[in-house]
């Protein structure tokens, strides 16, 4: 089902037009209720911007911008307008306030429902919503658009996973929303139960807020008897429901271009890259109002397509995010995401999805170990950890030390963001 299929479908020539369009009107409507911009853009004039190409003609807007200007001072509406306030959950430094107008609250409850319907959600089903409700956007998110739907939403928010065995076998919804490493613990909670997948009332699983892979997928979707998607959002761009996979194909991620106009650069230059480089995304916000954003450098690197989808939306997808450019360890000189190595290490059956990484430093050479559960028939199993040793160094191209670790040693997730990496330089 699509949610709004006048918006979703568009010709890719007339949603051009759309975008060109709005992004004019919001240059103006930065430039006279945006201090920063006002300056910014003072040589800007949005007669100058004639097509999208044009678009690399702005400036940037960087996290550190927020941050200056922390916490209101890039709202572009004066406060008695502002009816909600979130914040980043600040994975990366300093967290940053965002706001939104009723307006945007309509907006944020759409894409949210346009996103559970591309996950194959619809009226009238139940969704568990496991995501975690407070100043994090993914809570409030989905929940607004659940209801937007007109889904029965269960408020469950993170944790407390006894509780959410409990509530997914009485009130036997059909769609759970939350963290992928989350559906994870879920899933090994119910097998440890001796609950069959086929015995959960589960069908779909909108699973983002943190990178995760193919591999992580197939355990997902096995262990709880799913079809998983992938749903993709930062709070300064709105929260959840920029992009969601569509249960069809899941091959990337629809952005909601009418709203949020994606653009990939070069991670060094800034220059725009084309179709399928790989690169960082950069959004604009084209109809946010109290926090619109200009060419807003998200540090998540991924690539775009626009080629056509079996589900019948013309939206660009994106594929997953590899990592954020700030993710990215350097080991003995060779950059390397956590997505990778968790990749690499999937392919090995008897290894587990639940893993950290522990970067130390000897002299002065960083290094990385990983810690991976693996049941206990496998514990101090010597010719398995050499394995994993061989498959990283293969397929990542420099030496991480594996260390196989006993069920449950890993910290799990309780509905937040789960840090993959433990950074012991510092310590
Ligand atoms: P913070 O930046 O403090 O983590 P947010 O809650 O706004 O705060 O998080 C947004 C970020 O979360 C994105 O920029 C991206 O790095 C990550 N993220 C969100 N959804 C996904 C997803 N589906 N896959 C990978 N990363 C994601
Ligand atoms: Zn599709």
């Amino acid at each position: 089902m699509i949610y709004e299929p006048e918006a979703e479908t568009r010709p890719r020539e007339q949603l051009r037009a759309l975008q060109l369009d709005r992004l004019q009107s919001l240059i103006e409507y930065v430039k006279t209720r945006v201090p920063l911009y006002r300056d910014r853009l003072a040589n800007v004039d949005p007669a100058d911007i004639a097509s999208l190409d044009d678009l690399r003609r702005l400036p940037f807007t960087r996290k550190d911008d927020l941050r200056d200007t922390y916490p209101f001072g890039m709202f572009a509406v004066p406060r008695e307008e502002v009816v909600r306030i979130h914040a980043s959950s600040g994975t990366t430094g300093k967290l940053t306030a965002v706001g939104y107008t009723a307006a945007d609250i309509d907006l944020f409850a759409r894409v949210n429902a346009r996103s559970l319907a591309m996950a194959g959600g619809e009226r009238g089903m139940t969704l568990h919503n496991a995501y975690g409700y407070g100043l994090f956007t993914g809570g409030l998110g989905l929940h607004y658009g659940g209801e937007r739907m007109g889904m029965a939403v269960v408020p469950v928010s993170g944790g407390l996973t006894e509780r959410q065995l409990m509530l997914i076998t009485d009130f036997r919804p059909d769609v759970i929303a939350c963290t992928p490493s989350y559906a994870l613990t879920l899933a090994q909670a119910f097998r440890e139960r001796d609950v069959a997948p086929e015995k959960i009332s589960l069908r779909y699983a909108v699973l983002g807020a943190e990178p995760w892979t193919e591999a992580m997928r197939r355990e997902i979707d096995a262990g709880l008897g799913v079809r998983s998607t992938n749903i993709f959002g930062l709070s300064e761009v709105i929260g959840p429901g920029v992009s969601c996979e569509c249960v069809e194909e899941r091959a990337g991620a629809h952005v909601n271009e009418d709203n949020f106009l994606p653009e990939i650069v070069d991670p060094n230059t800034g220059e725009p890259l084309s179709e399928g480089e790989e690169g960082v995304l950069v959004f604009t916000t084209l109809t946010k109002e109290a926090l619109p954003l200009i060419r807003y450098w998200t540090g998540d690197i991924t690539s775009l397509r626009s080629d056509p989808c079996a589900c019948g939306r013309t939206l660009a997808r994106m594929d997953r995010i590899k990592g954020r450019a700030d993710d990215m360890l350097i080991i003995r000189g060779v950059n390397v995401y956590p997505t990778q190595v968790e990749a690499a290490l999937l392919q090995l059956p008897e290894l587990t999805p639940n893993y950290r990484i522990v970067i130390s430093r000897s002299g002065t050479l960083d290094e990385a170990d990983v810690e991976v559960e693996v049941s206990e028939e496998f514990l101090g199993d010597e010719e398995l950890r050499a394995r994993a040793e061989a498959r990283l160094r293969e397929s990542i191209g420099c030496s991480i030390g594996v260390r196989l670790s006993a069920r449950g040693s890993v910290p799990r997730s309780e509905g937040g963001k789960l840090q993959r990496v433990l950074d012991r330089r510092e310590l």
